[in-house]
């Protein structure tokens, strides 16, 4: 069972990964994660992932697909994995599907958790990030205080109304075109509303794969 986790920069993909992954008694795979942990590890991929940071370069699909590859071929991934911002552009779906097919499995569901553009401004417009710990918080202004530590709040510069418009036009863009791509290629694409509470929005996403 290998599921792509989709959806706008602030759907709450972020949020809903590890609750459904609990769920479902299978690892999340995230690209970041991934890459760091082969980095730190020493990886021959990690460290051609390496040299193009040290650069300055955006690590090329071939090198992550690499990694997703191997996390993919490791024992915690035999039951399946949910796979989180690995799939962004057309080109990832492909190099995924190879990939998939190269290790004799297949992508079986994508999850897209829809919401529409002004929730998304909202939502984010929300939230902050403690200084110090970094623990996201909803619904305090910047300058307040973080429970954990006393540290500041901020709002992330990623966060900011303007900020979000770009990444949510990078998104119908490059990422929109990719969920009719699946469709295409037979893959269920399954839409959950991801307007609610994250008990429900997971509930929905649990009945869908399911049903
Ligand atoms: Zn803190």
């Amino acid at each position: 069972m290998i599921i792509v986790l989709f959806g706008k920069p602030g759907a709450g993909k972020g949020t809903q990964a590890p609750l459904l992954a609990a769920a479902l008694g299978v690892p999340t795979l995230a690209t970041g994660d991934e890459l760091r942990a082969a980095i730190r590890a020493g990886t021959p991929l990690g460290l051609e992932a390496k040299a193009f940071m040290d650069r300055g370069d955006l690590v090329p699909d071939s090198v992550i697909l690499g990694i997703i590859k191997h996390a993919l071929s490791e024992p915690r991934a035999a039951n399946g994995v949910l796979l989180d911002g690995v799939v962004r552009t057309i080109p990832q779906a492909e190099g995924l599907a190879r990939v998939c097919a190269e290790l004799g499995r297949q992508v079986d569901a994508v999850l897209f958790f829809d919401i529409d553009d002004e929730e998304i401004v909202r939502r984010l417009a929300s939230r902050t990030v403690c200084e110090i710990c970094q623990s996201p918080y909803t619904g305090l202004e910047p300058g307040s205080a973080c429970e954990k530590d006393g540290g500041r709040l901020v709002r992330r510069k990623d966060d900011e109304p303007e900020a979000i418009r770009n990444r949510l036009v990078v998104y119908e863009r490059q990422t929109a075109p990719v969920l009719n791509w699946y469709r295409e290629h037979g893959t269920r694409v399954a839409v959950i509303d991801a307007v609610g509470s994250v008990q429900d929005v997971t509930a929905r996403a649990l009945g869908a794969l399911v049903g």
